[in-house]
Parts: structure tokens; C-alpha cells; sequence
């Protein structure tokens, strides 16, 4: 049920004691987790307020992360949509290129302040990966990730990467031998090894706590963008838009502006072939409320409620769920959820690439495709701020190959 303006500035956002989110969140787990999760949340709501910790978690931001990202102002290419100036938040210029170090650095702290010396994740692509055997080596914790083995044959690269770091890749031969099995196998040594271990998630899904976790360090890039939209036009902008896989860097920029009810905010997920195809991986426009990873959210299923396959151009936007509390702004109208295909995200992919010299990724290239039609029903004095949420590097292998060119 949608509210009302009012009602939706009134709201505080902050899941209950059991990690609901209105209707969704949660913790659907078995006994075994059950311990290991309301351990992990007590140790962070504590440390959530420790000013030691607090300090250490901005000086790396600051230092090693790169923060605060500039906030760029897309000049030609707002002109040629026509409408409204466009605004990069430039998480693509982090240390290794996304907004997914904001994270694992500080779950990385939260390990190293519940004294757990070794660390374990999983990964799909990778990107993940290796933000977490990053950190982990920043922070001399020993790093474990689980993969799949048909992700570690197709992602050669990352995991040559996270082995630099000095993690252990374990390839998990079980299932469909991709990231599902993955997860299951980091969960399976979570439970038995809690008592030296801190299981580092990579995005807003998941069971309680770590929706909230997630977003909270993710949410310097919504409160980065405050002042320096204040400082560069003078107001908030009119509208947010962010790509939404699990909904890290969506919920990253949204949550600090949720209050701010003038504020537009529309996530954009991964439309695939398009969404009457069930070839995507868009639950919020799509999907219906089920329990996925832990947590109530939207979710892709089938008929017989086994969980659907998706498909997406970026692998970073391939899942059949999404974060519990996008489920949520959904329901009560705060955010709008929208989707873009792969052919609309490969076309804003190669205009932002040659129109402003950034190469996004094609994650982001979602959020820059809704973005241009957005701006387009806009004036030219209103603003629209677009989450960079990482570059585009690892993508022109596959951008090449759609173009049929080959690479090596
Ligand atoms: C992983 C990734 C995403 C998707 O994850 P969210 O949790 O939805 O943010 C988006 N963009 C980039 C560049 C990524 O690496």
C-alpha cells in the first residue's frame, strides 16, 4: 500500500529488532545460523556507535578507498538527452573500481573488531571477491571465497586477482556449480567455523542483520552526495537514479534522501531481453514476494515456485531476488522500480563511453539508459543524479564479443 507524502516523511526506515523491513527481511534461517546471526548483530549495534570504529572506517574511506568521490556533472551528454543536467556520482574512480569496497571494508573493521582473524565470502563474477581478499589483505585477515566452478573457468581473471591478494579460492563443485552452490558452501563453513569467522556479504540481501550492515557503509555515498549537491546547484536534486542487482549502491544513494520526499528515486533493474520475456532479472517490476537467501523479499519463481532463471547482459544485476528493503520502498511507494534492457544498457554503455570518457560498467549502464529517458521529460534546470556505481574495464570483453570483435 502506497503512502502518503506525509507518512512517508514521518517514517524512521529502520528495520525492527527481528530485521523487518514492513513485511519484508527477516531471518528464515536454520537454528544453526540463528546463533551466529544475532551474535553478529549485537556485536554491530555496539560498534556501530564506537567512535573508534567509526574513525578507523572513515580514515580508510578517506585513504584507501578514495573518498569522497567527485560528483561530475555529464555536460554533453545532458545537452544531447535534451532535458534535465545529469550528475555522476563517481564510485567508478574507487580503489578497484566499484562501490563494493565501501562494504567489505567495513565489514572487514566489523571482523577485526569482533576479533574474527579470518574471513570468508562468496562470489559470482568475482567483483566481490576480490573487494573482500582487498581488504582482507589490507587488514592481514586471513580470506576465503567460495565460487563456483564453472564461475572460476569463466572468470579467470578475478580469481588470478583475488590469489595476488593472497585469498584461497575454493571452486564448489556441487549443484549448477555457480554462485547458488557458492553460497551454500560459505553458509555451510560459517556455521562451523563462527567462533574465528566473519562472513562478509556483498550486497543488501541476505538475512538480518546484514541488509542494514550493508546499507549503512554503503550510505556515504548518499550522504556525500547532500553536500556536494548543495555545494555544486545549490538544493538536493530532483531525482536519484541507481542499478539495482541486490541493491547495494542503490540503497547506498537513496537511504540518506528517503525523508526527502521532493526527491525522485528510481531503481533500475535488469529487463534483459525485456520484461514480458521472463529472460531478465527484475523481481521488483516483475517478480512476487517470496523467501530467498534468508530473507521476504521479490523474487523470480516459477510456476511451481522453484526459483527462476534469470538472465542479464552484466552479471553484476544476474539474480533472481533483490534486498529486502527495496521490497519494501516498493510497497509504500517511496522508490519506483523500473527496468532497462540489454540493448538499451549496451547503447547507453557505448554513449556515455564516447560523448563523456567514461567507460561505465554494464551494471551501470542500466541506471544510465533510464537515466536519458528520465532526463528527457525534465527542464533543463532541474537535476538528476546517477549512481557511477563502477567502470567499465572488466566489461569490454563482453561488449567486444556482442560487437563480434575479438579480443587477444
Ligand atoms: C556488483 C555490482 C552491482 C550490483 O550490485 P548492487 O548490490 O545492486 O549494487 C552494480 N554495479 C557494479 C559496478 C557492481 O560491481
Amino acid at each position: 500500500m502506497a503512502l502518503t507524502e506525509q507518512e512517508l516523511r514521518s517514517l524512521d526506515y529502520e528495520p525492527d529488532t527481528g530485521g523487518h523491513f514492513g513485511d519484508y527481511g527477516g531471518r528464515y534461517v536454520s537454528e544453526t545460523l540463528m546463533a551466529a546471526l544475532s551474535e553478529l548483530d549485537q556485536n554491530y549495534q555496539k560498534l556501530k556507535n564506537d567512535p573508534d570504529f567509526q574513525r578507523e572506517f572513515d580514515a580508510d574511506l578517506a585513504s584507501f578507498v578514495g573518498r569522497p568521490s567527485p560528483l561530475y556533472h555529464a555536460e554533453r551528454w545532458s545537452k544531447a538527452t535534451g532535458g534535465a543536467q545529469i550528475y555522476f556520482k563517481r564510485e567508478d574512480l574507487n580503489h578497484t573500481g566499484a562501490h563494493k569496497v565501501n562494504n567489505t571494508i567495513g565489514q572487514a573493521l566489523l571482523a577485526k573488531y569482533s576479533r574474527k582473524p579470518r574471513v570468508i565470502a562468496e562470489t559470482g563474477a568475482g567483483q566481490h571477491g576480490v573487494a573482500s581478499a582487498t581488504v582482507a589483505a589490507r587488514l592481514g585477515l586471513e580470506c576465503v571465497v567460495y565460487m563456483g566452478a564453472d564461475d572460476v573457468e569463466r572468470q579467470s581473471p578475478n580469481v588470478y586477482r583475488m590469489k595476488l591478494l593472497g585469498a584461497t579460492v575454493v571452486p564448489v563443485e556441487s549443484g549448477s556449480r555457480t554462485l547458488k552452490d557458492a553460497l551454500n558452501e560459505a553458509m555451510r563453513d560459517w556455521v562451523t567455523n563462527v567462533d574465528d569467522t566473519f562472513y562478509i556479504i556483498g550486497t543488501v540481501a541476505g538475512p538480518a542483520p546484514y541488509p542494514q550492515i550493508v546499507r549503512d557503509f554503503n550510505a556515504v555515498v548518499g550522504r556525500e552526495v547532500k553536500w556536494q549537491s548543495k555545494e555544486l546547484f545549490g538544493q538536493y536534486p530532483d531525482a536519484l537514479v541507481a542499478c539495482v542487482g541486490g541493491g547495494s549502491n542503490a540503497i547506498g544513494l537513496f537511504y540518506p534522501f528517503l525523508k526527502d520526499t521532493e526527491v525522485a528515486i528510481y531503481g533500475v533493474e535488469a529487463a534483459g531481453r525485456g520484461l514480458s520475456t521472463r529472460q531478465h532479472a527484475a523481481p521488483l517490476c516483475s517478480g512476487r514476494p517470496g523467501v530467498l537467501h534468508g530473507a521476504k523479499t521479490y523474487l523470480m519463481d516459477t510456476n511451481d515456485g522453484q526459483i527462476a532463471h534469470t538472465h542479464s547482459v552484466s552479471a553484476g544485476l544476474d539474480y533472481p531476488g533483490v534486498g529486502p528493503e527495496h521490497a519494501y520502498l516498493k510497497d509504500i511507494g517511496r522508490a519506483n522500480y523500473v527496468g532497462a534492457t540489454d540493448e538499451q544498457a549496451l547503447c547507453a554503455f557505448h554513449e556515455v563511453s564516447q560523448v563523456e570518457g567514461i567507460i561505465p560498467a554494464l551494471e551501470t549502464a542500466h541506471a544510465l539508459a533510464y537515466a536519458k529517458t528520465l532526463a528527457a521529460t525534465m527542464r533543463s534546470d532541474q537535476t538528476v543524479v546517477v549512481n557511477m556505481s563502477g567502470r567499465g574495464d572488466k566489461d569490454i570483453f563482453t561488449v567486444a564479443k556482442l560487437d563480434g570483435i575479438s579480443l587477444t
